[in-house]
């Protein structure tokens, strides 16, 4: 048997209660590792601690601050192959896709890293003679990070490499389906020079550890990404203590294909949008939005594309689509299949499991055509390799359908028409834009985040982070008779 990895609590590599088993997707005969469970004891030793070190880190260096955000990316995208390879065979996204988010994740941090030296305040005078104000901003304390599965290295970095920044102590609780990427990355920032204690890792369950965390009165922020009916909850918790919260949750992303589109171009990104990380990505194309002009033509090349994708394992050369994450995730996806079938939906392909020479959870790339926007598969976030057409008679109807969601991540256009690219642009109602781009796929260095169920509290990434990550202090200085 492996070793079993531990947390790092208070500064220390400890083990917790008990430990759980981690597999992988693609093969369950392959045991990643043992990972320890953290105890109630424990939690809060690292919430004293953090208590502490926060104020230390707070006194660092701007320098040296940097230095340590900038250590933790070279080595992340140093790293990338290996790391990647590790998260992809916990995860089950293909190996392009794991090395791409260890590397990604490395540009958070070195991001941040030049933010260090960006925290600029404002200066003014007052309303009163003779009195200045300094407007600047401060940390917040101590952050929770709670993380999902699909991508656990890049979203637990875009929300502990600013907390870091902007001079926080973080507690990280990552989910329990990827602990070995988790573990990974609290290595490499344990090895940093930054205060005992500082960072610390509770591997633990979100029932018993996340939600303990959440209410615990002692923590002065947290950042979950995850499901709607968690994202409540830790809302509801926060509340309690009048923690401040940001939340990252599902979402059900439209991309509209005009009568006006390159067709091969949309298909393409309705691919890589339905079936990149095999559908289970906040920023899926769940919903493709089609004019009645080129429906038949789109749905035609679109069921082609998806049956010539290779599902695989996600190591193996070649493969597209790995295995969903887990055996729970693929029994949910098939009941949204066979869901979808019942409420009239055509299955054109794929929706199905697979058996393959490895035990994983495999599923073939399912496209529904003939659905409508009020069909359950079209209303809640499935995060499955599955997709649905909607036909639409005109542009009017392809955004009215678009915006007719409770969610509001990413939403998609393809067209050739300035005015339809623009009046999208403006008029979709979501926290993120694509024109004649995937819905999936963004930048570190500007705002990401939604509307609706989809995202709760200030954005995330880019400069935006500082809005959840510091809190504004405005002093007033008189400055007195020189004389
Ligand atoms: P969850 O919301 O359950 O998990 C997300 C994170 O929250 C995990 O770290 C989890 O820990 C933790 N957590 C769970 N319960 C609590 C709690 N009571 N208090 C504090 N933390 C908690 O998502 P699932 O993994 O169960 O996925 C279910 C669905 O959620 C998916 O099918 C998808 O629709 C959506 N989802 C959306 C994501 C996105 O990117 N927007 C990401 C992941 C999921 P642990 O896993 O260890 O229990």
């Amino acid at each position: 048997m492996p070793d079993t990895k531990f947390n790092l609590i208070a500064g220390s590599w400890t083990a917790g209660v008990s430990e759980i088993e981690n597999r992988n997707p693609s093969d369950i005969t392959d045991l990643i590792g043992l990972f320890t469970q953290a105890s109630a004891d424990q939690l809060e030793a690292t919430l004293d601690r953090a208590r502490i070190a926060q104020a230390d880190w707070a006194g660092y260096g701007l320098e040296r601050k940097q230095a340590v955000l900038m250590a933790i990316g070279a080595e992340l995208m140093s790293r990338a192959e290996e790391l990647g390879t590790l998260l992809s065979r916990e995860e089950g996204k293909p190996l392009a896709e794991g090395r791409g988010e260890v590397y990604r994740a490395g540009q958070f941090f070195t991001y941040y890293a030049a933010e260090t030296l960006r925290q600029l305040g404002e200066n003014a005078d007052s309303v009163r003679a003779g009195v200045e104000i300094d407007v600047r901003r401060e940390p917040v304390g101590t952050v929770a990070v709670i993380s999902p599965w699909n991508f656990p290295t890049a979203t637990a970095s875009w929300k502990i490499a600013p907390a870091l920044a902007y001079g926080n102590a973080v507690v990280w609780k990552p989910a329990n389906l990827t602990p070995a990427s988790a573990v990974a990355l609290a290595e490499i920032i344990d090895r940093q020079d930054i205060p005992k204690g500082l960072f610390s890792l509770v591997m633990g369950s979100g029932a018993d550890i996340g939600q303990r965390l959440v209410e615990s009165p002692r923590i002065d922020a947290i950042s979950f990404t995850g499901s709607v009916p968690v994202g409540k909850g830790i809302a509801a918790a926060a509340i309690q203590n009048l923690t401040r919260v940001q939340m990252e949750m599902g979402s059900k992303n439209a991309l509209a294909v005009m009568d006006d589109a390159d067709l091969d171009l949309a298909v393409t990104l309705a691919l890589s949008g339905a079936f990149g990380g095999a559908g289970q990505k906040c920023t899926a194309s769940s919903r493709l939005v089609v004019h009645d002009r080129v429906h038949d033509a789109f749905a035609e090349k679109l069921v082609a594309g998806a049956q010539a994708m290779k599902v695989g394992h996600a190591l193996e050369d070649g493969t597209q689509i790995g295995p969903v994450v887990s055996d729970r995730q693929l029994s949910e996806n098939l009941d949204y299949v066979r869901l979808g079938k019942t409420e009239g939906a055509e299955l054109a392909c794929g929706g199905a499991r697979l058996e393959m020479p490895h035990d994983g959870h495999y599923m073939s790339p399912g496209v529904f055509l003939n659905t409508r926007n009020d069909m359950t598969i079209n209303r809640e976030e499935m995060f499955a390799p599955l997709t649905s057409v909607i036909k639409v008679g005109s542009y009017d109807e392809a955004l009215a359908t678009v915006n007719d969601t409770r969610f509001g991540l990413t939403s998609g256009i393809v067209t050739r028409s300035l005015a339809r690219a623009t009046h999208f642009r403006r008029n979709a109602r979501t926290g993120v834009v694509a024109v004649n781009l995937p819905t999936a796929g963004t930048d570190y260095h500007v705002p990401f985040g939604g509307r609706g169920d989809s995202s709760y509290g200030p954005r995330e990434q880019g400069r935006a982070a500082a809005e959840f990550y510091t809190t504004v202090k405005t002093a007033y200085i008189s400055a007195g008779n020189p004389a």
